[in-house]
């Protein structure tokens, strides 16, 4: 941080992290900022710009913006490096969902269409007020639709992607949203910069949607008006492949859970490494120093299914315990942690840990399963 106040998100207190993952600076807001001479931000981003580090450290979408910028042409964020170093690789995926994603939000279109209503009398003005108004029922109705589609029974999922379908009608709605969009573009009658990038933008992404390449999905359906629909592409690994690894960089990937069994393909294959060739790539596995024989134990009620998600009878035997079942799993947990802690302060021998751990395990009838088995 520039200057001695540094805040560290992790430790702010108040803030939901779905919160804390949708803060971001919006650099259209930037443009119009009065603030924009003092703004740390600001100060920021201009340092990290200059030449004369010898390495500098950001986070995986920093790093991935500053990727997108210089494929679009645009001034980078960083000066050119050679190296980089990707530490927690097994995380730069889903920060590609985020960077490489889009998103269009009912409430922002709508404030878009109500900041464009003509304040004044003026030439177009009754046109303008129309195409706004218009633009606003169409966007709602848009957004109703897709929120129609999601199907029941998730709908009182915890969860923060919802399924749904772009159907037939909600395209008509969305396409009429973008026309009028683009109306009100040519119409303005005073050109705020900021308002004319904001519309251009959610015109772009709206755009999008009508791609059948993408995956998308709506967040918060049920908060009233301020649904959004975000999308990534369906090509995203082979398009991040392109933009990271067809140059001339050198890049470190670093991870302690990045292989399945010492081996990489499930990364590289979500990373885009495919199309790189094998002699270009030096991977190297160590064993962890944990010792799981040691310090993990796995617990499976005796009658429960093979774990396997697409077997509803798996799905079935996690999810309708009987509420008796519930009890007996949670004290069966307490009593193996407290047990195991006995254990680990060498409070008790092995002889007793094993005596008392058979006893836990018949009176619950629980199966225990050591990591070595
Ligand atoms: S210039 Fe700074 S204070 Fe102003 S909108 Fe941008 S980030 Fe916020």
């Amino acid at each position: 941080m520039i200057e001695i106040q540094e805040i560290d998100l992790d430790e702010v207190k108040g803030i939901s992290n779905y919160d804390k993952r949708k803060i971001c600076v919006n650099n259209n807001s930037c443009m119009t900022c009065k603030k924009q001479s003092s703004c740390r931000y600001q100060k920021y981003m201009k340092q990290a710009k200059r030449t004369g580090y010898h390495f500098q450290i950001c986070n995986h979408n920093y790093f991935l913006a500053d990727v997108l910028r210089r494929k679009r042409g645009l001034s980078a964020l960083f000066p050119d490096y050679t190296h980089a170093i990707i530490d927690e690789a097994h995380k730069l995926k889903d920060a590609a969902n985020q960077m490489y994603g889009t998103s269009v939000r009912q409430d922002e279109i709508n404030r878009l269409l109500r900041k464009a209503l003509p304040k004044h009398d003026g030439s177009n003005v009754k046109r303008i007020r129309e195409i706004c108004n218009e633009g606003i029922t169409y966007n709602d109705l848009f957004f109703k639709e897709v929120i129609h589609q999601i199907p029941k029974e998730i709908e009182d999922e915890d969860t923060e992607k919802y399924k749904t379908i772009i159907t037939q009608r909600a395209r008509v709605f969305l396409n009429r949203v973008v026309v009028n969009l683009e109306e009100i573009l040519r119409l303005l009658p005073e050109k705020d910069r900021k308002l004319v990038a904001d519309i251009k933008r959610n015109i772009r992404q709206m755009k999008i949607f009508n791609c059948s390449d993408i995956i998308y999905w709506l967040e918060e359906p049920f908060s009233k008006g301020q649904t959004t629909l975000a999308s990534v592409p369906i090509t995203l690994s082979k398009e991040l492949g392109q933009d990271l690894w067809t140059n001339d960089i050198f890049f470190l990937l670093t991870s302690g859970t990045i292989a399945v069994d010492r081996d990489f393909n499930y990364a590289k294959n979500e990373l885009g490494m495919k199309q790189v060739h094998k002699d270009r790539i030096i991977e190297i596995s160590k064993g962890t120093p944990f010792n799981f024989k040691e310090n993990c134990l796995l617990y499976v009620a005796e009658k429960m299914e093979y774990p396997d998600y697409d077997n509803p009878k798996y799905i079935a035997s996690i999810t309708d315990k009987e509420d008796i079942e519930m009890d007996d799993i949670l004290k069966f947990c307490e009593q193996m942690a407290l047990l195991n802690q006995l254990k680990n302060k060498k409070l008790i021998t092995m002889i007793e840990y094993e005596k008392i751990k058979l006893f836990i395990k018949k009176k619950y009838k629980i199966g225990i399963y050591a990591m070595q088995h």
